[in-house]
């Protein structure tokens, strides 16, 4: 069993903060501090750049990526860290439609991060191939699945509202029609088990600063199914990812397997923080992690419910279909955020109007989620964000 007040203890939170916001930005797991520290200073400090091998910086991203499979179901030597989430969508992506190069059609749907998408339009319109990005529901993308489809590209958790994909089937149903997929695991990663193993899917990505607490900026990962990876030509033909970095050629070779997706050179000191987490990581059972994931969901969903009738529960209400965080809807969403993070409730808000909640096992428990529960039903019950300097938007929200 997962000692979840342990792990808890591993976190610096802020004291008099309950922090709903571990899906956007993971906390300081407390011994990144020295990590990243030492890092700097006996690495980088005393060993200059001979720390690329007396370190071993070079193979970080590889090392760390293991870590990652580990939680994701992907085997040693699939996985690689670099860059940020956006990028390695549009090397999978670039990948895909390579290998599947006879058919035009992107099936992604509007649950999709903007991102996500706006990366598949740019890659679309610099290939100038015809492709086509093609959005739907995300309750019909089985019934859009065709022969004509190169690429199902989806995130298996909608950002906003924590509705959960069906990852293992659409695959299947997907190979069925061969379709390639990409799954984004933004909000899968560190939120609940994944399997990219066993579902059989073709690449993976995802972000290392939700809920596995890199830290701002912590550089995303990328997975390619071993049966691909030597296959799949780069888009983005780094020196990193070549066969020989140090031959320094002129012509590019791609590298083995799932080195050929590196692209430069990669953050040393987010990937030592990144170290400090998964060591939390290491204490965790996935399972552990998702039961108690439902059952403060579910316990938060039935306090605020009770408490705040003008809220509307936008997340699946079945714990099995939703990711590991909590959304409801109300008109003056982004105030009533900005009134809760003033009384040391920390969410976030997701355009038009939507109140997102995390629930993060690691460092969240049940007394937390009553703490706030009683303070949006203080603030909604008083009409506390009914103020005019909530109503000033922020750059980020
Ligand atoms: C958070 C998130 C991103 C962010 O991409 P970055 O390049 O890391 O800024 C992309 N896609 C999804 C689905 C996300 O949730």
């Amino acid at each position: 069993m997962t000692d979840f007040a342990k792990t808890k203890s591993l976190f610096h939170l802020p004291p008099g903060l309950v922090y709903l916001d571990g899906n956007s930005l993971g906390p300081l797991p407390k011994a990144a501090v020295a990590r990243v520290g030492r890092t700097m200073q006996e690495e980088w400090g005393d060993m200059l750049i001979t720390a690329w091998n007396r370190a071993d910086w070079m193979n970080q991203p590889s090392r760390v990526g293991d870590r990652i499979g580990r939680l994701i179901g992907a085997p040693p030597g699939s996985v690689v860290m670099g860059d940020t989430l956006s990028i390695k969508v549009y090397q999978a992506l670039a990948s895909a439609l390579e290998i599947n190069a006879e058919r035009n059609i992107i099936l992604s749907d509007t649950g999709n991060f903007p991102t996500d998408l706006y990366m598949a339009e740019g890659l679309v319109k610099s290939l100038d191939k015809g492709h086509e990005l093609k959005l739907c529901e995300p309750g019909e993308v089985e019934s859009l699945l065709s022969e004509d489809v190169a690429v199902l590209m989806l995130t298996e958790v909608d950002y906003r509202s924590g509705r959960l994909h069906d990852m293992k089937a659409l695959t299947a149903k997907a190979h069925e029609m061969g379709i390639l997929t990409i799954w984004d695991l933004a909000h899968s990663a560190g939120a609940l088990p994944v399997d990219v193993g066993g579902a059989e899917v073709d690449f993976a990505v995802g972000c290392s600063y939700k809920y596995l607490n890199s830290g701002p900026g912590g550089p995303a990962f990328i997975y390619v199914a071993p049966r691909l990876a030597d296959q799949v030509q780069p888009a983005l033909c780094g020196w990193l990812g070549h066969e020989e970095p140090f031959a320094f050629d002129l012509a590019y070779r791609p590298g083995a397997g799932i080195e050929r997706m590196r692209v430069g050179t990669p953050p040393i000191l987010q990937l030592s923080a990144l170290e400090a987490s998964l060591d939390i990581w290491e204490l965790v059972d996935m399972n552990d992690l998702r039961a108690r994931s439902i059952e403060l969901s579910d316990l938060f969903i039935e306090l605020v419910e009770v408490g705040c009738p003008e809220l509307e529960m936008v997340s699946p209400r079945d714990g099995s279909r939703r990711g590991s965080q909590v959304s409801f809807c109300f008109e003056h969403g982004y105030a009533a955020m900005r009134a809760l993070i003033d009384r040391g409730l920390i969410g976030d808000f997701r355009a038009p109007d939507i109140m997102r909640f995390g629930i993060t096992p690691l460092y969240i428990d049940a007394d937390d989620v009553r703490k706030a529960a009683a303070i949006i039903e203080d603030v909604m019950g008083n009409r506390l964000w009914d103020s005019a300097e909530y109503f000033v938007q922020s750059a980020v929200t």
